[in-house]
């Protein structure tokens, strides 16, 4: 996608603090981070969001859901996180692109919202 900052990000255009890569995510760190440790795990196939995702899209997320889950303690969240994919408006989806926000390195709010 042309005008995509995670697209562009995923290719390397522009700069990101990675802290994994294969061929078919990238996990990096959130420029503006809402808690100590947040990091971002991106497809690198354009998608916008987990109501847009085809089966085999869902097969990459799942993956992406178990790096993600792998990599958790060696990230500094062996206390645990909170996963998040924001959607559309409501949802306050910033960047038209599929994310998961991994949230931790402290104690969470208890609740959501
Ligand atoms: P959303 O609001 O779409 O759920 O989340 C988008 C996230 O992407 C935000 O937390 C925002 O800080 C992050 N973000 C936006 N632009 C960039 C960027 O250029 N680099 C990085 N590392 N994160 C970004
Ligand atoms: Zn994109």
């Amino acid at each position: 996608m042309a005008d995509c900052i995670f697209c562009k990000i995923a290719a390397g255009e522009i700069p990101s603090e990675k802290v994994y890569e294969d061929e078919e995510m990238i996990i990096i760190k959130d420029i503006n981070p809402q808690t100590k440790i947040h990091l971002l795990a991106i497809p690198k196939k354009h998608f916008e969001s987990v109501s847009d995702m085809t089966e085999s899209d869902a097969q990459i997320v799942g993956r992406c859901l178990y790096k993600i889950g792998k990599m958790a303690d060696k990230l500094g969240l062996e206390n645990g996180y909170r996963i998040v994919s924001n959607k559309g408006d409501d949802g306050c989806q910033s960047v038209k692109h599929l994310h998961i926000h991994v949230l931790g390195g402290q104690k969470l709010a208890e609740k959501m919202c």
